[in-house]
């Protein structure tokens, strides 16, 4: 783009980013850091110790500019990846019942159950290469003057508690979330009493022509287009009866086959292959639809199953007469379990519960608004212990991993290798770093932690002056089928303890955008390994420079002024997102869970569990905690193999 478009956008505009590559120059400034102790003593000066925890201004959820995976956290496991090493690791002299690894919900979770067991002066160490704890469930705050802004930077919200397990509806309780209460902070009507409604936005790119029409979902394909949207759709003449067509249709596109068979048949064939050869619709109708997926799947309707999108109840299989999951339990409980911060808040509750002191009050209402105090996380004082900054590169038995009584975990923290032993180690990170900390796994075991590719995506989240233009629109959600963000949404609207959402129109607000950087076509993983090499290379100038551009055009008929109306931006890029959720499109028809290489991957090795979402292929918060008791069930049993339902 031009350097007057960039203008016209506002690049040029002191939006509070630049606070981040302030920050961002201390953390990664310190991470690079000699990592040899003998120029200090060559010049007889004490060597700093890499503390910015203690710092009083130390506190990473105000960050703004690139966040989620940030720069200063993954340089080091990318670092072992390429055969790096850290000799001379400092010996800490320090021994614990219980080292996690990832100070994700999993390695959080696994913590609380540990202590649980354990009995409360159990000592445990959680080491986390960010700069904050939580993983996914990732907290943003914003100001707005001095009133507070707070959006999810990850995971979004608790879905369906009521079907979690035993023991992760038991967490959420004991640490005094009582979902129920969602029901009167969730005001499920308050968009609709504002006349406003979901909305798809075609871009001149895809669609030849910027419209932006009432009607379509995001995720779900609840709504559809009315035959007047229909009309003003920018696609071929001929598609337009096809897509009409599609969302009445009757007929049974596999007649002839039995259920079975045509759940084969569906499982094997992508949406975009079953409307196009079963169907028989319009190229054009593909581009509508072709992102439809993304916020769950990461990638489009080429890469998604029709069977999965029947189940998510997308057009087209009325006539199959086969069942969705339309009336399963699930459904039925609304998607209203939202803290402002999404589920960042049951990392924090999880924080307050083990380490005495990080932060105040004592309710699930109090937490969202609590300033947690980050220098209280490594308190000598508390038997738990969370390193952040801290880059786990070896967990290795002392001795045979059969016989051992002691795991030695290796760590990096501001650019030097550190050392403690542990009576038990939780690996709660990711599943394919597992084999480059444990190598000494047998090949099988290493092969299956390796199996599984994470989904890359970003969250964004971007302050604007007043949310006037939406209402002009009459829309609270965008669908952006072409899009470089497929989705745009205003925040939910709860308001809980002394947090209160944006309801006036001319309050300062966020906008939460969605993108997945798959490339459609290639094979799932392919494309989840190619966005995620995107999202490493893409930098932070690229993501504001095309979130000025979408908004503006977008809302443009509102009034919306990006150089105007943009107050900060902060980016969450996961390059490492969802757990791999096993795509039946392009995995085994028929293997045995048992032989999953989810299942494979998780036996307990000598003294190390692994736990974390991987561990059981869904990327959900619920089975997050369930694979957390299910590695400290192990170490609590023994070292047997347990399912993720055990004792669940
Ligand atoms: C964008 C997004 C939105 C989501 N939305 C929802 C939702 O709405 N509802 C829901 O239920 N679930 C949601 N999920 C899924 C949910 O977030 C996860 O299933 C869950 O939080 C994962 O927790 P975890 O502890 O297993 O992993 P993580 O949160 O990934 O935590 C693992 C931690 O280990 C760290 N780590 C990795 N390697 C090392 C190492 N060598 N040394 C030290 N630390 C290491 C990682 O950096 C990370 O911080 C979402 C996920 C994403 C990415």
């Amino acid at each position: 783009m031009s350097e007057k478009r960039d203008r016209a956008l506002g690049m040029d505009r002191n939006i509070t980013r630049r606070d981040f590559l302030n920050g961002c120059a201390v953390t990664v400034g310190a991470s690079l850091k000699p990592t040899n102790s003998t120029w200090f003593q060559a010049f007889g000066v004490a060597e700093p110790t890499f503390d910015p925890e203690k710092n009083p201004s130390y506190y990473p959820p105000a960050k703004t500019g690139l966040r989620g995976s940030h720069d200063g956290s993954w340089e080091v496991a990318h670092g072992l990846r390429d055969g790096q090493t850290w000799p001379d690791a400092i010996d800490e002299k320090q021994s614990y019942d219980l080292v996690v690894v990832g100070g994700g919900i999993s390695g959080l979770a696994a913590a609380y159950f540990f202590r649980k067991f354990g009995g409360a002066n159990s000592k445990i160490l959680i080491l986390d290469n960010h700069d904050d704890f939580g993983g996914h469930a990732k907290r943003n705050e914003f100001k707005a003057g001095d009133r507070l802004l707070l959006g999810y930077g990850g995971t979004q919200s608790l879905e369906a508690p009521h079907h979690y397990s035993k023991v992760a509806f038991a967490l959420l309780q004991e640490l005094g979330i009582e979902v129920d209460r969602f029901h009167q902070y969730f005001d499920q009507k308050f968009y609709q009493s504002m006349g406003l409604k979901r909305a798809t936005f075609f871009d001149k790119e895809t669609f030849g022509v910027d419209r932006l029409l009432p009607g379509f979902g995001t995720h779900y394909l609840g709504l559809q287009y009315s035959q007047e949207t229909l009309a003003e759709i920018p696609i071929a003449e001929p598609a337009r009866p096809d897509l009409s067509r599609l969302q009445t249709t009757t007929v049974d596109y596999l007649a002839g086959l039995s259920p079975e068979e045509k759940r084969r048949k569906l499982i094997k064939t992508s949406y975009q292959d079953y409307l196009l050869e079963y169907v028989k619709v319009h190229p054009d109708v593909i581009k509508i639809f072709q992102s439809a997926p993304h916020g769950l799947y990461g990638v489009g309707i080429d890469a998604v199953s029709a069977w999965d999108c029947l189940q998510m109840d997308y057009p087209g299989f009325k006539g199959i007469h086969l069942q969705s999951s339309e009336d399963s339990p699930e459904q039925a409980e609304p998607y209203i379990f939202h803290f402002p911060d999404g589920n960042a808040s049951v990392a924090r509750l999880l924080v307050r519960s083990l380490v005495p002191g990080s932060a105040p009050g004592s309710t699930m209402e109090d937490i969202v608004t609590a300033r947690m105090n980050y220098a209280r996380l490594v308190n000598p004082d508390s038997t738990v212990r969370i390193r952040l900054n801290s880059t786990v590169i070896r967990a290795k038995h002392l001795g045979d991993p059969q016989s051992a009584k002691e795991v030695e975990i290796t760590y990096v923290r501001g650019g030097k290798a550190r050392k403690v032993t542990a009576a038990h180690c939780v690996l709660a990170c990711y599943n394919m770093m597992i084999p480059y900390l444990c190598p000494e796994m047998s090949d099988q075991q290493k092969q299956a932690l390796a199996y599984a590719v994470k989904i890359p995506l970003v969250y964004t989240n971007v302050q604007i002056a007043n949310w006037r233009a939406l209402q002009k629109l009459g829309s609270n959600s965008i669908y952006a089928p072409g899009g470089y963000f497929s989705s745009v949404s205003l925040d939910f609207p709860v308001s809980i303890g002394e947090y209160h959402f944006a309801s006036q129109p001319d309050e300062s607000c966020l906008l939460h955008l969605m993108r997945t950087p798959c490339k459609p076509g290639l094979p799932c993983k392919e494309q989840y390994k190619a966005g995620r090499w995107d999202l490493f290379t893409t930098p932070f100038d690229t993501f504001e420079r095309n979130i000025r551009d979408e908004l503006g055009r977008m809302l443009a008929e509102g009034g919306f002024d990006s150089a105007r109306d943009i107050q900060a931006i902060t980016v969450n890029r996961w390059p490492h997102g969802y757990a791999y959720e096993y795509n039946p499109l392009f995995e085994p028809l028929d293997r045995p869970a048992s032989e999953r290489p989810c299942v494979v991957g998780r036996q307990p090795f000598g003294r190390i569990h692994v736990a974390n979402s991987d561990a059981d292929g869904h990327a959900y918060t619920n089975i997050a905690i369930d694979q957390g008791y299910r590695a400290v069930r192990e170490i609590a049993v023994g070292g047997k193999h347990e399912t993720a339902s055990s004792g669940a």
